[in-house]
């Protein structure tokens, strides 16, 4: 864990012990709502709440910090951790009551050099975060994941000084080129290079450092639509700026502007390249056609492609045209019926509803259910 060496260290326990461990990736700045100082916080932390913030900010610039910011602290909701164990760090500081008047400059200055080291420290990128799961620096008002459904902390005032005065410090006083930030409302730090994070959509990595054959996926309909002139090569399964470039693109051509189109995939974005979202439950045509066509002739329970059978059953049963119990991974004559019944509910009928898997039906299937098709 990392304590900063320009707050004064006032641990809190349990929290500090027991909190899982996170990566830091955000930075989100607060109004306690309260004229305390970092002690009167850490005292209200320690007795009064389960939540906790890992900094706390005084009127005149003091810094307290509670936990060390690789343990998860529990001041912004679905930001504190996420499944891949980046979270973000949180800083309250101290303001009126009704969190209205601005941070003073002593306030200003010390989030400044809190700011600069915990880029240095843990690598938090110089710009806004484009998106709630995304890295870099924000305030709690800035996305419905970060508290229960909305806040207007820190409060307007504040807020405007996070863009116009705090960000542009901490780019400043580190001294490294800002990481490119998308313009608009979101952007304080101007556009220098292609933007490098990643996002997950429905299970699967996008944006520069992502690998696998979805990133191969986008790059080639990229180039089908118009949008290759940045590969030097083909796209492949690792994605480099060319493919954010591309991507960017394509998002221009959409109509996006600002953050949203940033070159990084949003889903609909990606939705509209694609057709459909990719999934990393993948089924191959050709695999359920042969179980189909083995399984039920075979002994009972036989099995073919076991695991893939076993995802066209479950969205079978969830489609509600088979029992649950013979969701059992054989393609039996009762799922050949239960698919048969599907295929009669798409209006095919006669050969077409035979209950043997065709590319548009189990297509059709797999965007309902959310599981790929491959041939
Ligand atoms: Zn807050």
């Amino acid at each position: 864990m990392a304590w900063y060496p320009g707050a004064e260290k006032m641990e809190l326990q349990p929290e500090s012990d027991e909190q899982p461990a996170i990566t830091p990736t955000q930075v989100i700045f607060h109004s306690v709502a309260a004229p305390w100082t970092p002690r009167r916080m850490y005292e209200y932390w320690r007795d009064s709440t389960n939540l906790e913030s890992h900094f706390g900010v005084g009127y005149d610039g003091g810094v307290g910090q509670f936990v060390g910011t690789e343990t998860r602290a529990d001041a912004n909701m679905g930001a504190n951790r996420r499944t891949d164990g980046t979270g973000a760090v949180s800083v309250e500081t101290a303001s009126d009551d009704a969190s209205t008047d601005p941070w003073t400059d002593a306030q200003v200055a010390a989030l400044v050099a809190l700011g600069v080291w915990l880029h240095q420290r843990h690598g938090i990128p110089l710009r806004v975060c484009p998106r709630w799961d995304a890295p870099g620096f924000g305030v709690h008002r800035m996305f419905p994941e970060w508290s229960d459904g909305g806040t207007a902390c820190p409060g307007d005032v504040r807020a405007r000084q996070f863009r116009e005065v705090v960000l542009p410090g901490i780019v400043a006083a580190a001294g490294g080129a800002p990481v490119p930030t998308p313009r608009g409302d979101s952007g304080p730090a101007g556009d220098t290079g292609p933007a490098r994070y990643r996002v997950t959509i429905n299970g699967l990595e996008y944006g520069y450092g992502a690998h696998g054959p979805q990133v191969r996926e986008v790059g080639e309909a990229l180039v089908r639509q118009g949008f290759g002139r940045h590969y030097a090569s083909g796209p492949d399964e690792d994605w480099r700026d060319a493919d954010t470039l591309n991507y960017q693109d394509f998002q221009h051509s959409l109509g996006y502007s600002g953050s949203d189109a940033d070159g990084v995939p949003g889903e609909g974005s990606l939705r509209r390249l694609l057709g459909r979202l990719p999934s990393p439950r993948r089924v191959s045509l050709a695999h359920v056609v042969a179980a189909a066509r083995t399984d039920p002739g075979a002994e009972q329970g036989h099995q073919t492609y076991g695991g893939e059978v076993r995802i066209v059953e479950q969205a079978l049963a969830d489609e509600g045209f088979l029992e649950q119990r013979w969701v059992d991974g054989s393609l039996g004559t009762r799922t050949v019926q239960a698919y048969a019944a599907f295929q009669r509910s798409l209006g095919y009928a006669g050969e077409d509803a035979n209950g043997i898997p065709g590319q548009r039906s189990l297509r059709t299937l797999g965007d309902r259910r959310g599981f790929d098709v491959t041939d």
